[in-house]
């Protein structure tokens, strides 16, 4: 049975956009790079806007839904978003262009969402936006989740997470940068609250507890001033030592780039 690839063309607070295709269609997770830099991107990895077929938010702040209007209207693409996402953007200062009604789409959490042989679930992911949700994605046998701005693990993410047999999981910020770093103070509360980001500690126990189902973890919304892609990764890597993980089910973990694609990654079972 076949799988299906993924390219994440930006993760963090400077725009985040995940592309996934399988051979029947595509579609993406969040739009938070600006058009003129998307189109580019997909120019260069020979992506035509004719193949994807919607766009899935995860939640409303700008980083995650810069393009949204553009690729609506532009480029006919129907977006779909849960209510309280909708209702986060239709206040959002910053987004003065509203999208038109009839590219506007309602998913419900915990309601799978079938189409060209995809199945999306969406489910609750605590951060301090209107509403925010992370993706369950399923292809014939290949299972991913996509947990991003993730404030804290809950029980209902665990349980998607047990299911996948991949997973993208927010890695934002080391917490000792955090603390020592040049954030006000009540930025870094916000940071590191319950709706705020997860912590490289809080990622690399969350993938220490579902190693032995998880073939690759990309690790993204990275933090540019409290985090480095080195630093993240070694966390979990002596997260698996520390939790003595047999090294045959050490995943192989994959720090995702900022402000730039990463390449096509090819997922089978
Ligand atoms: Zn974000
Ligand atoms: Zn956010």
């Amino acid at each position: 049975m076949g799988g299906f690839s993924f390219l994440c063309l930006g993760s963090g607070s400077s725009g985040n956009c995940f592309y996934f295709q399988n051979s029947e269609g595509a579609f993406l997770i969040d739009a938070g790079i600006g058009i003129r830099k998307l189109v580019k991107y997909f120019t260069e990895y020979g992506i035509s806007f004719s193949n994807i077929k919607a766009v899935f938010l995860t939640h409303d702040h700008i980083d995650h839904i810069r393009s949204a209007y553009s690729l609506a209207t532009k480029y006919n693409l129907p977006i779909y978003a849960t209510e309280g996402v909708w209702r986060g953007i239709d206040v959002n200062p910053v987004i003065c262009q509203k999208i038109p009604v009839a590219m506007r789409n309602i998913i419900r959490k915990n309601e799978a969402i079938n189409f060209l042989g995809w199945e999306l679930t969406p489910f609750t992911v605590p951060h301090d936006s209107n509403d925010n949700v992370g993706y369950f994605i399923a292809y014939n046998d290949v299972r991913i989740a996509h947990v991003t701005d993730d404030g804290s693990m809950t029980d209902e993410i665990d349980s998607f997470i047990e299911k996948a047999n991949h997973l993208i999981i927010e890695s934002n910020y080391d917490e000792d940068m955090l603390r020592t770093g040049p954030y006000p103070y009540p930025l870094k509360k916000r940071i590191s609250s319950l709706n705020g980001h997860l912590s490289n500690h809080e990622a690399t126990e969350t993938i220490c507890r579902h190693c032995k189902h998880l073939s690759h973890v990309w690790l993204c919304h990275i933090s540019a001033n409290n985090n480095t892609p080195q630093k993240a990764l070694n966390e979990v890597m002596s997260g698996l030592k520390r939790n003595k993980i047999n090294e045959s089910d050490y995943p192989e973990i994959v720090p995702l780039n900022r402000t730039s694609p990463t390449g096509f990654f090819n997922l089978s079972k």
